[in-house]
C-alpha cells in the first residue's frame, strides 16, 4: 500500500519555486523527482483552488468561486475517498481544509486538535493564523504522521503567502519565506520517504507585486507541480489541477474515476 504526503505550498508563484527551491531540484537533477507547471483555475484564490485540488472540480462547477464561501466541497474529495476505502487520512493545515473537508463552520475548540474516525480527515491539526509559523506547521505533520501512520497525509503551509501578501512577489521577504520551506522540505521528506512516503509538492497560486493573487497573469496563475517516489510510477505527470485529486487517488491505487468530465 503506497503512503502519499501531500505538501500544498500556499501562494508560491512557479518563478519564485525554480528559483528559491533547491530540495527538490536536487531530486530533480538525480532523476529522482518529475516536474511540470500547472496554471490555476481563475479566480487564482485559495478557497476556490482548494476545492479544485481536493475533489478535481474547478471553481466554475464547484460553485466556490471566492475566499468567504464557508460550504463544503460539494462532491467527494480526496480524503472522503481515501477514508471510505478505508485508509488512515490526516491533515496538518489552514482550518479552511477543515471546512472544506470535514465540517464546516470551524470551531476552534471543537476542530483544531481533530480525532474523528469516519471522518474524511480523520486526524488533524488545523491552524488559523495566516502567520502560524511553517516550522511548527512541519512539526505539527510529523506529529500526526508519527502517531497514525496516515495513508494520506496533507501538510499545508502558509508562510510564503503570508509574507508575499505583506511584501510582495518580488521581495526578499518573499523568496525568503520559499527558502525556509526549502529546508523544511531538506529536512523531513528524508525522513518520511524512509518510511515509504511518495510526494507530490505543489501550490494552489501565485502572488503578485501589488501584494495579492486576484489578477488573470502569469505571476497569480502559473505555479510548480512535483512528484517523487514509488506510488507515481505508472500515473502520468498532469497538465491541469482537475488531474490531481484523481492522480492522488490512483498513487493511492485506488479507483480513480474523477468528478470531473
Ligand atoms: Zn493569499
Amino acid at each position: 500500500m503506497n503512503r502519499i504526503v501531500f505538501v500544498l505550498l500556499d501562494g508560491l508563484t512557479a518563478a519564485t519555486a525554480r528559483r528559491c527551491l533547491s530540495y527538490p531540484q536536487t531530486l530533480e537533477e538525480a532523476g529522482l523527482a518529475r516536474y511540470t507547471e500547472l496554471e490555476c483555475f481563475l479566480p487564482p484564490l485559495s478557497r476556490p483552488a482548494y476545492a479544485t485540488l481536493l475533489c478535481g472540480l474547478p471553481p466554475a462547477q464547484s460553485g466556490i468561486v471566492h475566499n468567504d464561501d464557508k460550504r463544503a466541497c460539494p462532491a467527494p474529495t480526496i480524503f472522503a475517498r481515501a477514508q471510505a476505502a478505508g485508509l488512515v487520512t490526516a491533515a496538518a493545515a489552514y482550518y479552511w481544509m477543515s471546512e472544506l473537508c470535514n465540517t464546516t463552520p470551524f470551531d476552534p475548540a471543537g476542530h483544531r486538535l481533530t480525532n474523528a474516525p469516519g471522518m474524511p480527515i480523520e486526524h488533524g491539526l488545523f491552524y488559523s493564523n495566516d502567520d502560524y509559523p511553517d516550522n511548527e506547521l512541519f512539526n505539527d505533520a510529523a506529529a500526526l504522521c508519527q502517531a497514525f501512520q496516515p495513508h494520506l497525509l496533507l501538510i499545508h503551509s502558509m508562510g510564503i503567502d503570508h509574507a508575499g501578501h505583506c511584501h510582495g512577489v518580488h521581495s526578499q521577504e518573499y523568496r525568503n519565506a520559499a527558502r525556509r520551506v526549502d529546508g523544511l522540505l531538506a529536512r523531513w521528506l528524508p525522513l518520511w520517504q524512509n518510511k515509504g512516503y511518495s510526494f507530490l509538492v505543489t501550490s494552489d497560486h501565485g502572488m503578485d507585486e501589488d501584494h495579492s493573487h486576484n489578477d488573470n497573469t502569469e505571476i497569480t496563475r502559473r505555479v510548480p507541480f512535483w512528484l517523487f517516489g514509488p506510488a507515481w510510477e505508472n500515473v502520468p505527470t498532469p497538465d491541469s489541477q482537475l488531474e490531481i485529486a484523481r492522480l492522488i487517488l490512483q498513487g493511492l491505487g485506488l479507483n480513480s474515476k474523477a468528478n470531473h468530465a
